[in-house]
């Protein structure tokens, strides 16, 4: 989300791709018209092409989603399969498809963390967002408490680009500048990085007690009764890469519980295997209200994303419906069954696989890999756990002192990867990789390769 551009294409601009009509999103405006955009034209595994035909190896598998990598037959067959069979009916009012049932049980099964009770089909991550609000607010209105409708979210994170996912998100860009000068309905507390025990010399335990103090202090100052809910990503990812320290949910959790406010893990990113658990939550001890999910479930081949709601919500919602009146919310595509259909087929997949204990199996080579080069004079901090890593560039080795953001020193480490076969996520100097769930131990090799090569020449 930084002003620093991601590497572009070096492609001669035969095919007049340069200023294309396309209002393209989080990109520069200057970017779009003056330079040719990297375009990529096929996938097969782990790798994507552009239309040069040049190979590379995505470690960011596409934007932190395609789980299975490109190219999986089973999942082209479901969507073909269902294309044929029946493309779309809706969900409203009680008419409904086969898939969107099934992958609502099948959901319902898998989300062992704790018992949840129901799911809401949503087209994206930022709609699953959207929609934990206006289930929060219609909950809390049923219960007869309408002035508990606050929203706590944490700095940095990342909970979509739709007005109010935007307002919960903790990055600056996202509200600047779209009449969101302060965050609507939400404010935010602080999940720094490991920079602040750096700094401090405090524990990671420590640092997670005043991160938690910090939080209740905040819920004292805004009134209780006002907060309705608090929302984090079990790993921060956009924001970062930033896992937390050790024992934070523990007590977070035991704070918001406290003081009756909801927990909603935004398992975008971490949900079905990337921490080397099926979800976030699994990985620390996380028994939410809420769950939003997205990308990976259907392993981005056709957009979906959800929110899982606990049983104590969704009865309420049932039961004081007749009182408020229906739930009046809903997209055209909630649980579309071509959607729906290639969801159940990536989490048959994820299961018959068993993607979580791969990731964790390969993510040794991965995450020491990467870490062999914590010594380089441009390192500052490298942060993640199973498939998920981040990389922040600072100079003098203290992660708070970024290099001076005209140096672009994310975006040079970035184009350099991409010159050698690898694309990465570049936002200022953080670098991020996510790559796809399926990644071997060859290719974990190749990306930690050329990691080190690109990191030499940037150096
Ligand atoms: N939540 C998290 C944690 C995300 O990382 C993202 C997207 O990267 C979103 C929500 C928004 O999802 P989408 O882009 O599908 O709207």
């Amino acid at each position: 989300f930084s002003s620093v551009p991601s590497p572009q294409s070096n492609s001669t601009d035969e095919n007049g791709f340069k200023g294309h009509g396309m209002l393209a999103p989080f990109t520069a405006g200057w970017q779009s018209t003056d330079v040719h955009p990297l375009v990529i034209e096929r996938s097969e595994g782990s790798y994507v092409y552009d239309i040069d035909g040049k190979k590379y190896l995505d470690s960011l598998a596409g934007l932190w989603c395609t789980a299975l990598g490109g190219n999986e037959p089973r999942l082209v067959k479901a969507a073909t399969d269902q294309l044929n069979k029946l493309p779309f009916y809706h969900s409203f009012w009680n008419r409904t498809t086969k898939p969107s049932l099934d992958l609502a049980k099948e959901m319902l099964s898998m989300f062992t963390a704790r018992e949840m009770g129901k799911v809401f089909f949503t087209n994206s991550g930022s709609e699953a967002n959207d929609s934990q609000v206006k289930l929060v607010w219609y909950y809390n209105n049923a219960l007869g408490r309408p002035e508990k409708k606050k929203f706590i979210a944490r700095s940095k994170s990342y909970h979509g680009s739709t007005l109010i996912s935007a307002s919960l998100s903790g990055l600056p860009a996202l509200h600047q500048k779209f009449d969101l000068p302060a965050p609507l309905f939400c404010t935010q507390t602080a999940l720094t990085t490991g920079a602040s025990i750096f700094l401090t010399g405090e524990t990671e335990e420590e640092f997670a007690t005043r991160l938690a103090n910090n939080l209740e202090n905040l819920i004292l100052k805004e009134g209780p009764e006002t907060i309705a809910a608090f929302i984090a990503e079990p790993v921060m990812g956009a924001g970062g890469v930033i896992p937390p320290p050790k024992t934070y949910f523990e007590k977070i959790q035991a704070i918001v519980k406290k003081y009756d406010i909801l927990f909603i893990a935004d398992e975008v990113i971490t949900a079905f295997g990337r921490l080397g658990t099926m979800f976030g939550c699994d990985m620390y001890n996380i028994k939410p209200d809420l769950v939003s999910v997205a990308k990976a479930l259907s392993s981005a081949y056709v957009p979906i994303g959800a929110t899982l709601v606990s049983p104590e919500i969704s009865d309420v919602i049932h039961s004081q419906s007749n009182k408020l009146g229906s739930f009046s919310h809903g997209f055209t595509y909630s649980g579309h069954p071509v959607a729906c259909a290639v969801a159940i087929e990536s989490l048959k997949i994820y299961r018959e696989k068993n993607i979580p204990d791969h990731v964790k199996r390969i993510s040794p080579r991965f995450q020491e890999g990467i870490r062999a080069f914590a010594g380089s004079p441009i390192v500052g901090e490298i942060r993640g756990l199973g498939f998920i890593l981040g990389t922040e560039f600072s100079d003098n080795k203290s992660p708070n002192d970024p290099f001076p953001a005209e140096w672009g020193v994310g975006a040079i480490f970035g184009a350099e990867c991409q010159k050698r076969g690898m694309l990465v996520r570049v936002a200022g100097d953080n670098i991020m990789m996510s790559p796809p769930l399926i990644m071997t131990s060859d290719e974990a090799d190749e990306l930690v390769s050329i990691y080190g090569e690109a990191l030499r020449a940037t150096e």
